[in-house]
């Protein structure tokens, strides 16, 4: 029994095997721990030399009684049970601190074999799905018995995890029968991978000594129907939370909640797209006015650069909300690109850490970032987009061309990434996701038929093998220099540039090249902006 007369759940193992402090945290503020005695606290031994700005972000300014953090744990966090072990430590550590909401992903790679799963059910291939299905199935039941030391604990969680494979095998099966993958059913299989992960983060939480209840977020995150890319719905995700979340934090229980999905306001299970988790942890964030949301993932935090494409890339200490989204909508796969919208309101900041690497500072995200930062904050790239051409002497005369080009590829869905004019309205170049980009050629060619019938000369082209180079920077206002110190870094390594973009906001400049070039213009630039003392740099970097 815990201080409080509750029942603790027994620790397995060795008498001597490592354990962590056991912590209730009381609406009263009061905080009761208890700790076996022949425990060694890995807690204390996690944290114990650290500065104080490091990532238990609170630390000793927070009233434990309000004060409220969203941690969101990525799939190279729940990689293993080994990693699950350190992201336990990571929660055990933080709970003494604040309350806490834990949000994650699928195992690292789950969410790749079960759309793959989906997409040969549609395919017919029963084989695969069969194969992806067994290894899934082993995977997280290992996983359970390496982290679960009660036997019927352990049981009760293959159990559930059998249940969650077969319902996969269900839904492929109907799929495989009709030869027909709805976006409905897609969603469904291609969320499982949190639906499996969360119970067992809980359980082996729980296996520590600490309270935690595994939910989905289908009871939480309300969304429109957009499947594959849903769109959260505030108010009604508001509700919900204070509703389910807030008695559980009340009682001192951590709730372990699956990132990635939520559901329509008919209890319809929808995704937020790739990388969605982040998004989940933000909208929970927001919706529950938490003190501040924690990314925990596979890098020390929001770099000048992908680390692996660019390996001098140097952690960024403070980032704006701003520059961040630039650098995750143009690539920066370390936060989802909408992960930070539910919090422009509030304010929150987010942190980026390392649970591979706790004791590092990690970077916070905030309204406005640092105020010393200048110039360049960081660089990326986006690999699999294509460039369209619409234009050509015959294009003259043409009505309403950018009206009708941009209707037409908003009606296929190809989002347009990056867009170049020439002087006149006859020529105009943009950049899609390549997997669209056929697509969306094919429809510019038929909307754009009639006026093209009788000219002879190819008016629209696609380069299905570009890349896009991002320089992120919200004060690259009103510094000169940058885009031809970016040209000529290229130039120097002989790239050629087939297109520039420069918003009016001047927080990016986004360049197109050929993919093959990519990875030698981010290195070219990166050496340009934060190898040299430059102007340009934000001179924190090195
Ligand atoms: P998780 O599974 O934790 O969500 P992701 O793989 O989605 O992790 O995102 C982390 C990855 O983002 C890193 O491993 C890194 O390769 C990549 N990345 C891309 N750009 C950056 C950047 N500027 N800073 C840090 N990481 C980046
Ligand atoms: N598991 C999902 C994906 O791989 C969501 C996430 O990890 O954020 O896209
Ligand atoms: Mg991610």
């Amino acid at each position: 029994m815990d201080p409080l007369g509750k029942t603790v759940p027994s620790f397995g193992g060795p008498a001597k095997r490592i354990t962590s402090r056991l912590v209730r945290l009381h609406g009263d503020g009061r905080t009761h721990t208890s700790l076996p005695e022949d425990a060694v606290n890995t807690s204390d031994i996690l944290f114990e030399d650290l500065p104080e700005h490091a990532p238990i972000h609170g630390r000793n300014h927070k009233n434990a009684s309000t004060s409220l953090r969203v941690m969101k744990f990525g799939g190279t966090s729940v990689g293993d049970a080994d990693c699950i072990e350190r992201v336990v430590e990571i929660i055990l550590s933080s709970s003494r601190e604040s309350n806490l909401v834990v949000v994650v992903s699928a195992m690292s790679g789950v969410t790749n074999r079960l759309t793959e799963a989906a997409t040969q059910s549609e395919a017919g291939d029963r084989e695969t799905v069969t194969s992806i299905f067994d290894c899934l199935r082993k995977q997280h039941k290992a996983a359970a018995v390496s982290l679960i030391h009660s036997v019927e604990e352990r049981n009760r969680i293959c159990l559930q995890i059998e249940e969650i494979i077969q319902e996969g095998e269900h839904l492929c099966l109907g799929t495989i029968l009709l030869r027909e993958l709805t976006l409905r059913a897609r969603d469904a299989i291609s969320s499982l991978g949190e639906r499996l992960s969360a119970p067992l983060v809980a359980a082996a939480l729980a296996s520590r000594g600490m309270e935690a209840e595994a939910i989905e977020a289908t009871e939480l995150v309300v969304t429109d129907s957009n499947h594959g890319a849903a769109e959260p719905q505030m108010e009604a995700t508001r509700r919900l939370c204070e509703g389910r979340l807030r008695p559980l934090l009340q009682r001192g229980i951590v709730p372990v909640v699956t990132g990635f999905l939520g559901a329509t306001a008919e209890g319809v299970l929808t995704t937020l797209g790739r990388g969605g988790s982040d998004y989940s942890a933000t909208i929970l964030g927001a919706a529950l006015e938490a003190n501040e949301v924690i990314i925990w993932t596979d890098v020390d935090g929001v770099l000048t650069a992908d680390p692996r494409l660019v390996s001098g890339a140097n952690t960024i200490p403070e980032i704006s909300y701003s520059e961040a989204a630039e650098l995750a909508f143009f690539g920066a796969k370390v936060l989802h690109q909408k992960a930070l919208r539910p919090l422009m309101r509030s304010g929150i900041p987010v942190w980026i850490c390392n649970t591979f690497a706790p004791e590092r500072r990690g970077t916070k995200i905030t309204p406005s970032g640092s105020q010393n930062s200048g110039g360049v904050k960081a660089l990326t790239a986006i690999g699999d987009v294509a460039m369209i051409t619409v234009g050509g002497p015959g294009i003259m005369g043409v009505r309403d061309l950018l009206g009708r080009t941009f209707t037409t590829t908003a009606a296929v869905r190809a989002d347009v990434l990056l867009i170049s004019q020439s002087s006149s309205q006859n020529n105009v170049c943009f950049a899609v996701p390549a997997a669209l980009a056929e697509c969306a050629v094919d429809a510019l060619r038929r909307e754009f038929a009639k006026d093209l019938a009788d000219e002879e000369v190819e008016h629209i082209t696609l380069n299905p093998i570009v890349a896009i180079i991002t320089v992120v920077g919200e004060n690259m206002r009103g510094t000169p220099g940058i885009v031809s110190l970016t040209c000529n870094a290229l130039s120097r390594e002989n790239i050629n540039v087939l297109a520039i973009a420069l918003g009016s906001s001047e927080c990016n400049i986004s360049l197109v090249v050929a993919r093959e070039d990519m990875k030698a213009s981010l290195v070219a630039a990166h050496e340009e902006f934060f190898a040299k003392v430059c102007p340009c740099s934000n001179g924190s970097s090195r």
